[in-house]
């Protein structure tokens, strides 16, 4: 199901691309797994990597959890370079927290985990310029 990966891995970086002042490659091919895991490996020159590992129960691929290991990561780089780590910034309460992903009736979304608002599904975040 590496379609499902591949599109995940697309949606996340369409939203790094769009909003995060860091953005990583993506690596499909050279990910550190057993043969019975499947992701994808982030790597942000001079930063490192993260190999991001998608669990699989039946034939659902946690997206969740694996967005949100990214996020994580992200949010780490942001820190340690001294910018605010709050990725995705919220809209509504800017340098206060980061969106959080959630799974709302089967569509992954970012919400402010203040007010559980859905602010876009993961892959859509508008451009910050
Ligand atoms: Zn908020």
């Amino acid at each position: 199901m590496l379609n499902e990966v591949k599109e995940l891995g697309t949606r996340l970086m369409r939203d790094l691309i769009n909003t995060s002042p860091i953005v990583p490659e993506i690596d499909y091919d050279q990910a550190p797994f057993r043969d019975d895991e499947e992701g994808f490996t982030l790597r942000a020159e001079h930063e490192g990597e993260r190999a991001i590992v998608l669990n699989r129960t039946g034939s659902r691929i946690d997206a969740e959890m694996a967005i949100s290991q990214a996020q994580d990561w992200i949010v780490e780089l942001l820190w340690h370079r001294g910018r605010p780590p709050t990725w995705p910034e919220c809209g509504s309460h800017p340098r206060t927290h980061p969106l959080s992903v959630a799974d709302v009736a089967g569509t992954l979304v970012w919400v402010c985990p203040k007010t559980s608002d859905v602010i876009a599904p993961v892959g859509s975040l508008p451009a910050q310029h």
